[in-house]
């Protein structure tokens, strides 16, 4: 950037902060956004004047409510509930629901605003938009999460519709809560349509869906990896989070080769330097999806693995590292000792995992990075691919879908390669998504005026 650049860059920034105090992550998203930009902002006088990143960073519409519901005991709980509405240039909002007690307005802007540049990377028609609740699904009976999902959905159903608003998973959110949200809604609006995805596969669900963000996220690193001329074959990954990212990715990455010796939790991480094969990551998937169990007891079935307390895997010596579960969660400590250790390729399959540090050590040293926005959108992808079966009516096969997901993610690295490669010939991943993703949305806003 130049100094002309970066001043726009401070006066941007500074206009952001004013109007949206105390919200760090959505500062931080932003940021990494409109320095991407900068270059091609100050270049054109009409981006200037029709504000037109100065618009996306506004959302179109934020729905906060109260969701209040009867846990067991017959007690009031009360959560707040929050639906981004982002900006819809190029489709109805999409955008996963996240519950967990860290969701604030902050989290859920910030993930709104990066999916609106995922979603235009996917070249499928949808807007973005994220939602969620404070609301802490860990140790509630199925009863109580039903009853929550329903008090959500009694609010949220009046905001959604099928060519409005379509939420998916997220966070603390899987097909069980797919399922009780989809049934509120259903029996709330008399209608069967394809307003959420991530359903089941009985009752209008897409086939890989849940896998689609495990997948995609190493169909996006193989295409990576092949622009050095390598693979996943014969490689050691780290992967973080035992969610259903990191399960999915974990999956793919070992069929592809690899050796996986890392998953972890909020509360540390799990080292088995035999490799999570397939017979193991079967146990993981039952511990973690109908268990709710934490990844310290894959110790206890696999002796000979390690468990770290409060510990994240960045230490542990890899060639790859996929983070898979949560934002920030990559500083720039780590990213230095992924680098020192002979890392030579990090794709996040989380939101926004590395820090703004981590990132520039990342790039420093001409590493492959990749940012979540463009390997991990397979998800929204196939929820794409989701909306389009439902409005046809039809099923495809689980090869079909997989030949779709392999070629929207070959599509959004050529974006990436197309946008990003620099004169050095290194490919800077985060420059490549953030401007590919924005030209069409800034299109779209420019045909459809200053609305
Ligand atoms: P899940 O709820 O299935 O899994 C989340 C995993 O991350 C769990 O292992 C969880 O551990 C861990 N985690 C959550 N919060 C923290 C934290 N603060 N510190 C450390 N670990 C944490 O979620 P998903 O796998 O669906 O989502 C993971 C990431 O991928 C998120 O960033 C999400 O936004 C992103 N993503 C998801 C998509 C999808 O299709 N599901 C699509 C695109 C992106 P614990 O059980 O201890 O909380």
């Amino acid at each position: 950037m130049n100094n002309k650049e970066k001043q726009w860059v401070e006066n941007f920034m500074a206009q952001i902060v004013a109007k949206n105090p105390n919200e760090p992550e959505f500062h931080q998203a932003v940021r990494e956004v409109a320095e991407s930009l900068a270059e091609n902002i100050v270049a054109d006088p009409a981006l200037q004047q029709l504000k037109i990143l100065e618009r996306i960073a506004e959302p179109e519409r934020v729905i906060m409510f109260r969701v209040p519901w009867l846990n067991d005991r017959g007690e009031i709980e009360i959560n707040r509930g929050f639906r981004v509405q982002m900006n819809s240039a190029l489709g109805p909002y999409k955008g996963g629901i996240r519950f967990h007690a860290s969701v604030n307005l902050s989290i859920m802007k910030f993930l709104a605003f990066e999916q609106t540049f995922k979603n235009s990377l996917t070249t499928l028609p949808m807007g973005g938009g994220k939602g969620g609740s404070d609301f802490n699904p860990k140790g509630r009976s199925d009863n109580e999460v039903m009853r929550f999902c329903q008090s959500f959905i009694t609010e949220l159903q009046r905001h959604i519709g099928a060519d409005t608003d379509v939420p998916a998973g997220d966070i603390g959110v899987g097909a069980r809560e797919i399922g009780f949200m989809f049934g509120q809604y259903k029996r709330l609006r008399d209608e069967f349509t394809g307003t959420f995805t991530g359903k089941g596969l009985d009752w209008g669900g897409s086939l890989l869906r849940p896998e689609a963000t495990g997948y995609g996220l190493c169909y996006f690193t193989q295409q990576m990896l092949a622009t050095r001329g390598d693979s996943f074959e014969g490689k050691t990954v780290l992967v973080s989070g035992s969610g259903n990212v990191a399960q999915h990715a974990c999956e793919k990455a070992t069929a592809l080769g690899a050796k996986v010796v890392t998953l972890s939790d909020s509360s540390g991480y799990i080292y088995d330097a035999d490799g999570i094969d397939e017979e193991k990551l079967a146990y993981v998937k039952l511990l973690k999806n109908v268990y709710r169990g934490r990844i310290k007891e894959y110790c206890e079935k696999y002796p000979s693995a390690k468990y770290f307390a409060g510990e994240r895997p960045w230490g542990v010596k890899c060639d790859i590292a996929l983070p898979c579960a949560t934002q920030n969660e990559l500083n720039g400590e780590e990213a230095q000792r992924l680098i020192d250790n002979g890392c030579k390729c990090v794709a996040e399959g989380a939101n926004m995992p590395s820090t703004p540090e981590a990132i520039n050590i990342f790039l420093t040293n001409r590493i492959l990075y990749a940012p979540g926005k463009a390997s991990n959108a397979g998800g929204v992808a196939t929820s794409g691919l989701e909306m389009s079966q439902n409005s046809m009516r039809i099923k495809w096969t689980k090869e079909e879908v997989d030949e779709k997901l392999h070629s929207i993610m070959q599509n959004i690295h050529e974006v990436c390669v197309k946008y990003g490669s620099e004169e050095d010939g290194y490919v800077n991943y985060v420059k490549g998504a953030n401007i590919g993703g924005f030209m069409k949305v800034a299109n779209a806003m420019i045909a459809h005026g200053c609305v």
